[in-house]
């Protein structure tokens, strides 16, 4: 993941009482990538902020009705919209103005007439550092895959996807056997690096649009989008199977494992649309897959006839 992911993302709200100024913005912005909205007055600027949450609102100070800093100090008094960086852009633009901006919580302030090469550079600017900001706490820095937080951000949107494309989505929880026997037969420094090799051992053997997260300790998180709930059990113990027969090479250490894992799915729309329940049954299916010797996939519904063998961490591969 790098901030790319994030780039395109900006949410803009511009508030300007002058018809014209607008005109000249959606002139500006017309093949931008951002979500835009624009406000005429105070009022509908407030209204748009809470249905937009923008990032950057681009705010003019004399309007008729509420001014600019009164819609400043709503939007930012409101832990709905408070995280929206705002940008005064104002012909008043003495310092008093500019003070009395800054005092309000202001980020920013551009005096009329706008460069436009300096606004987009600004916005550009702000977004860039937000992208860059929101991959680094997103991402679990041991391993390098998306955080707990990643996922859930990409469950929405893969809910999202699949809900607008009618396609299935399965949600599997994966969880390293025995895993604890690894820190404490090798140390924890051998644990982390079975981490980080089951976690590249994941990305290198799922296909394109799927995702692999760092749920927490030894928990990772698979998404598989498209992928009918017929086929999810032979596709997932295809991955167990891989896993558990792939020799994990500790270098420097003379030490190869081979890691069994056990887990749990969950299927969108069939089981859940939401994402509390869509956990709440693959942590179930986890938890079954514990019980009933590890080392298996166990999903709730096309369930194949499998019985796991006898598995610990071991030397040997195991099938
Ligand atoms: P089970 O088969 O039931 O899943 O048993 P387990 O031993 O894998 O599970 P348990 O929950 O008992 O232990 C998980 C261990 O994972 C304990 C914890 O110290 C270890 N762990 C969690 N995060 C990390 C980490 O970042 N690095 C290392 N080396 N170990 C970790
Ligand atoms: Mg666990
Ligand atoms: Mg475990």
């Amino acid at each position: 993941m790098d901030p790319q992911d994030f780039e395109d993302e900006g949410r803009l709200l511009i508030v300007d009482d002058d018809q014209n100024i607008i005109r000249s913005y959606r002139r500006l912005f017309f093949d931008s990538p951002y979500q835009i909205e624009y406000a005429g007055n105070g009022e509908e600027a407030i209204r748009l902020a809470q249905s937009l949450k923008p990032h950057i609102v681009l705010l003019d100070i004399m309007m008729p009705g509420m001014d600019g800093y009164s819609v400043c100090e709503q939007i930012l008094s409101n832990p709905e919209t408070g995280e929206a960086e705002i940008i005064f852009i104002s012909a008043k633009a003495d310092d008093a103005d500019r003070l009395k901006a800054y005092s309000l919580g202001a980020d920013d302030f551009i005096a009329k007439p706008v460069n436009p090469d300096e606004l987009i550079s600004k916005i550009v600017a702000k977004l860039r550092r937000r992208s860059s900001y929101l991959s680094k706490i997103m991402i679990d820095p041991l391993t390098g895959l998306g955080n707990r937080r990643h996922l859930e951000r990409s469950l929405e949107k893969y809910m999202k996807m699949a809900d607008m494309y009618g396609k299935s989505l399965v949600l599997t929880i994966l969880d390293i056997d025995f895993f604890k026997k690894v820190n404490d037969t090798y140390g924890h420094d051998v644990g982390d690096i079975v981490l980080t090799s089951l976690a590249a051992l994941l990305k290198n053997n799922l296909r394109g649009n799927d995702t692999v997260a760092r749920f927490g300790g030894e928990e990772f998180v698979i998404l598989m989008p498209g992928l009918d709930p017929q086929n999810a059990f032979s596709v997932l113990d295809r991955h167990r199977r891989e896993i558990a027969s792939t020799p994990l090479v500790v270098p420097g250490k003379d030490i190869v494992l081979y890691i069994p894992v056990s887990m749990g799915a969950a299927f969108f729309p069939l089981e859940g649309t939401d994402p509390e329940t869509l956990f709440k049954i693959a942590d179930e299916n986890l938890y079954q897959a514990k019980g009933r010797g590890r080392n298996i996939v166990v999903n709730g519904i096309f369930e194949t006839k499998q019985d796991s063998k006898k598995l610990t961490v071991s030397h040997k591969p195991s099938r």
